[in-house]
């Protein structure tokens, strides 16, 4: 049993009261957990460390975010054990996506600070420059889908800016937050400059939000919980991120390469169980090659491995829309049910027969469920891959009007004839209620920093 503790001031501590962290694999407790509910030890300890570390340069954050990089790196194969208990996911999928690509953006950020350039706008008689300043304090509030993943895509630009950070992971998935902290402690990361603290969120998350010396909020998670983050954080005019779901949409023309469909909107349907914001929960198919299309992507969904979602609740709203899905006419074309086996599994399951405009094809599900719908044209598959109040991502396979069509789509992120093709510079985010702000690249760095502007008279 792990014993997962808060780590504030670069000390780790526990708390008398705490919960279960339950595996989803097997419904096995795999953990104790503190339930915070007070966040003024961590602001303290943070408020303390901050200055020093905004006073280092800039080089010596990046050195810092490579020594944790090289750090969780030779125990790669640790965070993806960790990772694959707590969320369930196969282990190919926590080494290569969560692991891995933790790693990636410690790294990644250190590189960046080292090319980062500062800006100047010159005019006939004066010379302004941009001084970027820490914030100070930060609140990062991350989900369970892709733990480590995406705490450290908070973490690592925060740090580099040279602000102090207030963590928070999801209580569902707290192991590989805990072993970061190790990690940090281990490597002697200054004390009180990245404090992890665990617990429920309408409670310790909801004080991080409320607390007047964070002075911005980096959250990803539900719509309707960033709602609640927006209205408590709003008045305080605190900087606020806000990362939130997605009913993506695979558009697939009638001039698709299905060699390259097939299998690329199979991965976008169910990596992770289809629990990343993502992933492209309906399918939109082109009539002219819609039943060769889905003989081939139902054929490969046969040998598609998945793990369990979450836990039992979120089981249960996922077959909550699977029964939905029936009552609106839909037709379970695979899966549907759940296996008899201990543990939050629930069979990857497709479904036809639906109007693009129903409950289940246009609520965001985040579960192995995808609802697929037949076009005539790539006006009428646009006007569908729009109708939804998200607009988080999505894909389209084609192999010559792609780009045409991707301009169209109301979304942050759109891939051509590929999905999940991750380059860290380029802007991350979603339009409508998908949320506010971008993340990525000097996107991060303008998040976690204030522009100064100094504007030089010359002589
Ligand atoms: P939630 O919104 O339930 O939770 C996200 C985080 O917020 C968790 O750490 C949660 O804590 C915390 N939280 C809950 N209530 C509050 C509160 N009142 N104040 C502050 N923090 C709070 O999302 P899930 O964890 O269920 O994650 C799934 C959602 O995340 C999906 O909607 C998905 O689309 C979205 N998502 C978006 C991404 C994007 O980049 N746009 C990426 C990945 C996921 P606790 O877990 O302890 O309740």
């Amino acid at each position: 049993m792990i014993q997962v503790e808060n780590y504030i001031g670069g000390k780790f501590v526990t708390l008398s009261d705490d919960f279960d962290d339950i595996s989803p694999l097997d419904f096995s407790i795999i953990a104790k957990v503190p339930r915070t509910k007070n966040v003024d030890g961590a602001v303290e300890a943070a408020k303390s460390a901050q200055p020093d570390w905004g006073a280092l340069s800039i080089e010596q954050r990046c050195d810092w975010l490579d020594k944790i990089a090289n750090e969780l790196e030779s125990q790669i194969e640790e965070i993806a054990r960790l990772e694959s208990m707590d969320t369930g996911k196969p282990h190919h999928v926590a080494l290569n996506v969560d692991a891995n690509r933790s790693v990636n953006n410690f790294r990644f950020f250190a590189d960046f600070g080292r090319k980062m350039e500062s800006q100047t706008f010159q005019m006939p008689d004066a010379t302004n420059y941009v001084v970027r300043k820490p914030i100070g304090v930060v609140g990062l509030i991350s989900p369970w889908n892709l733990p480590l993943y995406l705490l450290s895509w908070k973490i690592a630009p925060a740090l580099l800016m040279g602000n102090a950070i207030i963590a928070k992971p999801s209580e569902i998935t707290p192991l590989t937050a805990h072993f970061l902290a190790k990690v940090c402690s281990k490597i002697g990361l200054p004390e009180g400059v990245l404090n992890i603290v665990h617990g429920y969120g309408p409670e310790v998350g909801q004080a991080i939000v409320e607390h007047p010396e964070i002075r911005a909020i980096s959250f990803t998670g539900g719509t309707s919980t960033g709602k609640i983050v927006a209205a408590t954080a709003a008045p305080m005019f605190k900087k606020l991120s806000l990362e939130l779901g997605g009913k993506n949409a695979s558009l697939v023309l009638d001039d698709a390469d299905l060699d390259l469909a097939v299998p690329g909107v199979l991965r976008a349907s169910f990596l992770n169980s289809g629990q990343i914001c993502l992933c492209g929960s309906r399918v939109l198919v082109h009539s002219a090659i819609y039943y060769e299309f889905m003989d081939r992507y139902l054929e490969e969904l046969k040998s598609f491995e998945i793990g369990p979602v979450i836990s039992d609740e979120h089981r249960s709203k996922v077959l909550s829309y699977i029964e939905l899905a029936k009552q609106e006419g839909g037709t379970i074309l695979s899966g549907g049910s759940v296996p008899d086996k201990q543990g939050a599994w629930i069979e990857p399951t497709v479904i036809s027969g639906l109007s693009h405009e129903s409950r289940t094809a246009t609520e965001e599900i985040f579960g192995p469920v995808v609802t697929v719908h037949k076009f005539e044209s790539d006006e009428e598959a646009i006007k569908m891959a729009n109708c939804t109040q998200y607009g988080l991502a999505g894909s389209v396979w084609s192999k010559g009007r792609g780009r045409e069509v991707a301009e169209q789509i109301e979304s942050g992120m759109v891939w051509v004839n590929t999905w999940l093709h991750r380059d860290l510079r380029v802007p991350f985010g979603g339009v409508k209620d998908s949320g506010v702000g971008r993340e990525g690249g000097m996107w991060s760095l303008g998040f976690f920093s204030e522009a100064v502007n100094i504007c030089v008279m010359e002589d």
